[in-house]
């Protein structure tokens, strides 16, 4: 399994200033491809890595906000040719879908095989992949999923936005690899974790690589490695910070490298 990351923004400024991508991550098992979270600048992210959007098998969206979502009608135009190849599935809770102003529109889901409505015990396999709910998140009154990624023998949890909980303890064990969504460096009375809860989630559920994401100001400013060295240095356990344009390889041993840049400022080539 790889995760390439698009982005790493979490917070309202991080990702409006675009002082890091908030693109998303892209899932590659053997042979499916899942983009989850796509929020704004996620299509020319994925062009400037070189992603083929028609490849793409699945969108996923853990929760309607913007920085989760904005870019998924593009994206769908992309996987579809703007509907002439109609294909794909996206997997997406009952508000983000069905709610009193959903984010998906209408007119290109008609483009799509499947809609899913992702909800608790949730789950279905994309190819050889398996994906399920591990937990509903308490998030600002949104419907909002975690998710568990399974192929082979390879488990990739995604902690996404909410407050901590105890029941995060339970619903991701046994994770090769464990995404927290960890936007603020210090606790506060909002539903997002911080550091100290990213250090609790990795010292009780001991995955073998935690990656922290989706950061607000204050981890900007502490800046991502120290951060990540924070986390490891506290709980034992190997931690890196997501950056985009950055994939985790899991195989038998886990490894993190740079991608080189397809398309470095965002066009595909075309010249007659
Ligand atoms: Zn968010
Ligand atoms: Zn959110």
């Amino acid at each position: 399994m790889k995760i390439t990351f698009l982005g790493c923004a979490g917070g309202r400024r991080v990702t409006f200033k675009q002082h890091r991508g908030s693109g998303g991550f892209l899932i590659e098992g053997e042979t499916a491809k899942i983009h989850v979270d796509p929020g704004p600048g996620a299509f020319i992210r994925a062009i400037q890595a070189g992603i083929d959007l028609e490849e793409i098998d699945s969108f996923i969206i853990t929760h309607r906000h913007l920085d989760h979502c904005a870019d998924i009608n593009t994206l769908i135009e992309a996987k579809t040719m703007g509907g002439w190849n109609p294909g794909g599935e996206i997997i997406a809770p009952n508000d983000a879908l069905n709610g009193e102003d959903p984010v998906i529109c209408k007119y290109h889901r008609k483009h799509l095989n499947k809609i899913h409505v992702l909800k608790e015990n949730f789950e279905t396999s994309i190819k050889e992949l398996n994906i399920k709910t591990a937990l509903k998140h308490v998030h600002h009154g949104v419907e909002t999923y975690g998710l568990i990624f399974k192929e082979n023998s390879v488990n990739l949890g995604y902690v996404t936005d909410g407050r901590f909980e105890e029941e995060i303890l339970e619903a991701y064990k046994n994770m090769d690899v464990l995404i927290v969504n960890t936007t603020f460096k210090n606790p506060r009375e909002l539903d997002h974790m911080c550091l100290k809860d990213a250090i609790t989630i990795a010292q009780r559920l001991k995955p073998k690589l935690l990656i922290l994401y989706h950061f607000g100001m204050e981890i900007l400013r502490m800046g991502l490695t120290k951060a990540a060295e924070y986390v490891e240095e506290n709980s034992k356990i190997k931690t890196i910070a997501a950056k985009e344009f950055v994939s985790v390889n899991v195989k038998n041993h886990i490894s993190v490298n740079k991608i080189k840049l397809k398309n470095p400022i965002g066009f595909t080539p075309y010249w007659k």
